[in-house]
């Protein structure tokens, strides 16, 4: 089987229904160039507000780590916990870990992780159905970054726009910005969690920016949502207005990747992100709106990031969204979605940039925002791979400006330099080359494989 066979087998994600729909924008927007526009079917879960999760005869497996760090567990086999219990010991590079609902402690085992796509070490609560808080005392809230990163990262908090990274560190690594941009754009289709916290909780929301933005002593404060959530926007701007807060609601553009970091930053502060570069050197401070509405439940209210609202859409009979306690089973979800018989699996994250789920015993983390139960109307069968006809259709869309074309043929011949000269490190993975790509060449696949070459070749 060539390579190009391999992949056209093995990558979860079926593209031709996409590629029927997108319109490549083919000149470069205002103020970032490339993009797509995608069908965006949020229609299929937004209708809906946001549910909790029941959880008679639910276990639950909390996660202590991600991967990469790993918090100590400090609860026993049989121990009763309420929730918002510490249940493992962070550091300065790992938040705490607290207990999602009130129940007992039944094992500390590795589970799977939805989408992170591993096993991680677990602490299993059966929970008792009774979903009872520990004592909560707020106190007064963090007066600056010090203490602001030091509470964050005590309070579990981290980013929930998919990449997880401790929100404790980015805080103390923030070197006083001038701007805080708050990223409400959920550009990838079906997904609408944020666009449902938005809607019900602007005023959370605001506050918390309002708040952060006076610990970090920032005077702008901005959040950028795409026009496709007007119900959002005008949640937004009317708890500014009964607020008076200062915070500006600016509109994205309409396309894919509008939410990718590098876009949002150019939309809402016109700096370019050069590559390799951090927000903090061009004086930006960024945060997920779901990740400041969970830093202003820990400020004002004393509650650790212990649920998280997750979208349940697709080929189902159920659609919505969900607040999920961390650490629930999929299987539990799907069961309150109640997939249509015919499905052909499920996904995690959105259709561009998220996978296939390949256990059916995996839980949720703080970082699982959709499911989609998988069709072959929104996921049709993949048409093979064959050779690139040079149209340059995936160069017109990369938002970074690269050459996707030329990074391929590098990364098929292997050669780490020319990958380095083309910048593969600023590809943001978004996979919006692949899906205009004719010749049906696994592109971004190919770019996450090849980030490895060039680290092999940077070490040599
Ligand atoms: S996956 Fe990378 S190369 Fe492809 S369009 Fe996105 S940023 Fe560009
Ligand atoms: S879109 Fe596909 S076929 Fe066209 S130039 Fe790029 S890699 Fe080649």
């Amino acid at each position: 089987m060539s390579q190009q066979e391999a992949f056209a087998t093995q990558r979860p994600y079926q593209q031709s229904w996409i590629q029927r729909l997108i319109t490549p924008l083919r000149r470069p927007g205002k103020r970032w160039q490339g993009g797509l526009k995608l069908k965006d079917y949020k229609s299929l879960s937004n209708g809906q507000p946001i549910k909790r999760h029941a959880l008679a005869n639910s276990v639950l497996s909390v996660p202590v780590g991600n991967g990469r760090t790993s918090a100590t567990p400090c609860v026993a086999v049989g121990q009763q916990l309420k929730k918002g219990d510490v249940i493992a010991h962070g550091d300065h590079s790992t938040p705490w870990v607290h207990a999602s609902t009130s129940g007992r402690v039944t094992a500390i085992q590795t589970a799977y992780l939805a989408d992170r796509d591993s096993e991680v070490v677990c602490i299993q609560i059966e929970a008792d159905g009774r979903d009872e808080w520990c004592k909560l005392q707020p106190g007064n809230p963090p007066r600056n970054a010090e203490e602001l990163s030091v509470f964050a990262m005590q309070m579990g908090l981290v980013g929930l726009g998919g990449a997880g990274f401790p929100t404790g560190i980015k805080i103390s690594g923030a070197q006083q910005p001038d701007m805080l941009l708050i990223n409400g754009a959920e550009c990838e289709p079906f997904v609408t969690c944020d666009d449902r916290l938005m809607r019900e909780r602007a005023d959370d929301i605001i506050r918390a920016a309002d708040y952060l933005a006076s610990a970090l002593s920032i005077q702008t404060a901005r959040i950028g949502v795409e026009p496709n959530k007007p119900e959002a926007i005008k949640a937004l701007q009317h708890a500014i207005r009964q607020r008076t807060s200062t915070v500006e609601v600016h509109t994205l553009p309409h396309r894919y990747p509008a939410g990718g970091q590098p876009m949002l930053i150019r939309s809402l502060s016109g700096r370019k992100l050069a590559t390799g570069m951090l927000p903090a050197e061009v004086g930006v401070f960024v945060l997920n709106v779901a990740t400041l509405y969970a830093l202003g439940r820990a400020v004002f209210h004393a509650e650790p990031l212990v649920t998280r609202i997750v979208t349940l859409t697709g080929h189902v009979h159920k659609p919505g969204n969900l607040e999920v306690p961390i650490g629930t089973p999929v299987a539990d979800l799907l069961r309150e979605a109640v997939p249509h018989a015919d499905n052909n699996g499920v996904q995690v994250g959105g259709p561009m940039m998220g996978h296939l789920l390949t256990q059916p015993k995996a839980v949720t983390s703080k970082t699982c925002g959709c499911l989609i139960v998988r069709s072959t109307q929104f996921f049709p069968a993949r048409t093979q791979a064959s050779d690139c006809i040079r149209c340059n259709r995936c160069i017109d869309v990369c938002p970074m400006a690269l050459k996707p074309l030329k990074l391929y043929e590098a990364y098929q011949r292997q050669d780490g330099m020319t990958l380095q000269q083309e910048q593969l490190n600023a590809c943001i993975e978004c996979g919006a080359c692949s899906e205009v790509c004719p010749s049906n060449l696994p592109l971004r696949d190919s770019f996450r494989e090849a980030k490895k070459i060039v680290v092999g070749s940077a070490r040599q």
